[in-house]
């Protein structure tokens, strides 16, 4: 007997030992900031229990006299493997979440350009309409096209052509709110979806943009975007009608010489 107790203990004061391995590694995890405290807390208080599991074996070294002294140290035993499966599950969950975040992030963004996505625009796009019409609220949108960019490849190469389209993109992502979102709509085009934001106030936006980028953008040579705007109205029946106006206007400012910035207004017949 004399000799399970002294396994006990011994495997006990192990156990702990190692279960501060997995809190070591929490501790430096980016995602537990918000509670490292608590975390040295713990390591703390595993300290006091390896110390008190120590001193306990010091005292109570091959002493047994009974199935009474059993206890302390199956208890002492448990508890730590306790402690250990604790400490290592919360690092498995933590890296497992910390996994599933990064690919939840991943999926919705552009790698390129660091902005959200195209399937990422096709989620939240009808969501906004739909609460836009719901609610009485303004939505506008933006679709930005880079004038004549095959010709800065072609010219200067597509890793400059690359280095330019993050140029603009991040001047762009400087021009928008928090709450407005910026999307890669494919190739050289980008998206703005504009919550709470009426159509004059979108192409004054879109009008800062686009002298923005003519006047400021870090490009070998003259860059211009053209900007097609649409605005949610009762003529708007559907998310996917919105995207069209919003293309139909950039198609007219294409059109009408690239360089500009056109509001939908359906032709006339
Ligand atoms: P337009 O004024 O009519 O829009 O002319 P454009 O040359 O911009 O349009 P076009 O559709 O002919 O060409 C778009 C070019 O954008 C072609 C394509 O190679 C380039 N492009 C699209 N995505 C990327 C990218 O991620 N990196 C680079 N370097 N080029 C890209
Ligand atoms: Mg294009
Ligand atoms: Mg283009």
């Amino acid at each position: 007997m004399n000799l399970l107790i002294a396994l006990m203990l011994s495997f006990g004061s192990l156990f702990l030992l190692v279960s501060l391995i997995p809190v070591a590694r929490i501790i430096n995890h980016p995602g537990a900031k918000d509670i490292v405290n608590y975390w040295r807390l713990l390591t703390v208080l595993i300290c006091l229990f390896l110390c008190g599991y120590l001193a306990y074996a010091w005292f109570h070294w091959w002493t047994y006299r009974g199935p009474v002294d059993l206890i302390v140290p199956t208890i002492f035993f448990f508890g730590a493997v306790f402690v250990l499966l604790v400490t290592v599950l919360t690092l498995k969950t933590t890296q497992a979440l910390q996994r599933t975040f990064q690919l939840e992030r991943d999926s919705i963004m552009d790698s390129l350009l660091g902005i959200y996505n195209r399937s990422y625009l096709d989620r939240r796009l009808p969501e906004q309409f739909s609460s836009a019409k719901r609610y009485g609220h303004d939505l506008s949108v933006l679709m930005i096209d880079i004038d004549h960019f095959k010709s800065v490849n072609d010219n200067w190469g597509h890793q400059i052509g690359d280095q330019v389209l993050q140029n603009v993109t991040r001047m762009i992502k400087n021009r928008v709110r928090e709450t407005d979102i910026l999307c890669r709509y494919g190739g050289e085009e980008l998206f703005i979806l504009l919550p709470h934001t009426g159509g004059s106030e979108a192409m004054t936006k879109a009008e800062m943009i686009r002298t923005e980028i003519e006047t400021g953008a870090d490009c070998p040579q003259v860059l211009t975007v053209s900007i097609g705007v649409a605005a949610v109205s009762n003529q708007v029946g559907s998310a996917p009608d919105l995207v069209w106006q919003a293309d139909m206007a950039l198609y007219r400012a294409k059109n009408g010489g690239r360089n500009r910035c056109e509001f939908y207004s359906p032709p006339v017949s």
